[in-house]
């Protein structure tokens, strides 16, 4: 009988079974594309389109930056014209089926130069006129899925500037393991240079007072100085890479030193001062640059390796950023601003290795220290290996081998560079190694 036929232990139920099992548990599906529809002035906000390139499936949805501690700036996102149920702060579920999902990003309007660009948010300038789009906190990603894709403009009256262009008018978005991205949505003026192999685009809020304080000359400069050390050209060959660099003024009162560095964008604050005597806020926006560009380079030309601990990424960036400051401006305003950080009186309670995973466990508040604890204890390395027959360049030396090696997954230096340093003075080394490293 037929009825008998369609029992629970028939092979077509079993496949059915299947089937559904296979639905669920399948693994995440391949990219989703990013459009930017509409651009409204008042209020300012972007309207964004994502189409999912797989959508038999049920998808969570986050902005990825919300992991990180980032506000989602995710506004009523919305499937075949229907909300998406929320799961929590800053995440939403697409159901089965949906192939395209709507929703749109309030850019709040910055009018008193009090934007900090480690916020990572979206927001609206309406002196310059143009909007940035954080990548972390305006675009929803499907959880799990860990494939790049892309963003474009749908929009004639809708110009993207983005880092990475891909074809035509298409942008980069960056897999999940890569940093963010930033763009800039609607500005008509780029300064587009070539500098050390890379394409570099520069925007900014205040053309006139960027160029009065010469900040663009300050990062080619920064530029020219990491390049070197990392060995840009060479590691690169003859693949074409290219950085967007973005200054947004802060007020001189806020004291921001700010920056965020993305996968090849950054956003950096610097101080808006017309006083010729407050040099030094010039060399901290130095400072700061360096540091992002120390990122965005390392990011570049290590792409075979395991990434780094966070606090070797921070002490590093922070370190050489001194250092180019120093080689690149020397005077008493960059030593000052050197002691801010390398602090080799300084009575440590925690080593670094008990920073970072006391700050993987959520805790931020020792964060500071990965460039104060961190940087003294390269300063320590350099100059113990530079004081040696064997490394008379000191770090710059052996960084380069640093960065290619895979790290140890408890967060130490990989052995091979240790065992390479200590040839330059055993003791002082291990001596170092414990007093700012620990276990
Ligand atoms: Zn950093």
């Amino acid at each position: 009988m037929l009825r008998k036929n369609t029992s629970r232990s028939s092979p077509a139920f079993l496949a059915l079974k299947l089937l559904i099992l296979w639905i669920v548990i399948a693994p995440t599906p391949t990219s989703a594309a990013y459009y930017l529809t509409k651009v409204e002035n008042h209020p300012v906000k972007i309207s964004i389109r994502m189409t999912l390139q797989s959508s038999i499936h049920v998808h969570k949805l986050a902005p990825r930056g919300v992991e990180w501690g980032l506000a989602s700036q995710v506004s009523r996102p919305r499937c075949n014209g229907k909300p998406l149920k929320q799961n929590a702060e800053g995440e939403w579920v697409s159901p089965a089926g949906c192939k395209e999902i709507y929703w749109t990003v309030d850019l709040p309007d910055i009018v008193n130069n009090d934007y900090l660009a480690s916020t990572q948010q979206s927001i609206h300038l309406p002196k310059p006129g143009w909007s940035l789009l954080s990548e972390p906190s305006s675009l929803l990603r499907v959880k799990g899925d860990k494939s790049a894709s892309f963003i474009k403009s749908a929009d004639p009256s809708i110009r993207l500037i983005g880092a990475k262009k891909l074809t035509g008018d298409t942008w980069k978005i960056p897999s999940e393991s890569s940093a963010p991205e930033f763009f800039v949505i609607n500005t008509s003026n780029v300064n587009r240079v070539q500098l050390n192999g890379l394409d570099v685009n520069y925007i900014s809020d205040n053309t006139d007072l960027v160029e009065r304080l010469q900040l663009n000359d300050m990062h080619a400069k920064v530029l020219g100085a990491l390049s070197d050390i990392l060995k840009l050209k060479s590691k690169l060959e003859n693949r074409r890479e290219s950085v967007l660099v973005v200054w947004i003024g802060i007020d001189k009162r806020l004291r921001g030193i700010n920056g965020a560095a993305g996968h090849r964008s950054f956003v950096a604050n610097y101080i808006i001062d017309d006083d010729p005597n407050e040099s030094i806020n010039r060399y901290r926006a130095m400072m700061v640059i360096a540091h992002e560009q120390f990122h965005q380079l390392v990011d570049m030309t290590r792409t075979r390796n395991n990434s780094l601990p966070n606090w070797v990424s921070e002490s590093l960036a922070q370190y050489y950023a001194l250092h180019v400051l120093a080689k690149i401006a020397g005077s008493p305003e960059t030593q000052r601003i050197k002691s801010e950080f390398i602090k080799p009186d300084a009575d440590y309670k925690l080593g670094l290795l008990e920073l970072d995973r006391k700050n993987q466990a959520g805790d931020r508040s020792l964060y500071h220290l990965f460039y104060e604890q961190g940087a003294t204890f390269w300063q320590a390395i350099d100059e113990t290996l530079r004081e040696s027959k064997e490394f008379p360049d000191g770090l710059d030396s052996v960084i380069n081998d640093l960065l290619s090696m895979d790290f140890p997954k408890n967060g130490s230096l990989p052995p091979d560079f240790i065992g390479k340093i200590r040839h330059a003075d055993e003791k002082r080394l291990d001596d170092i190694l414990n007093k700012y490293i620990g276990t």
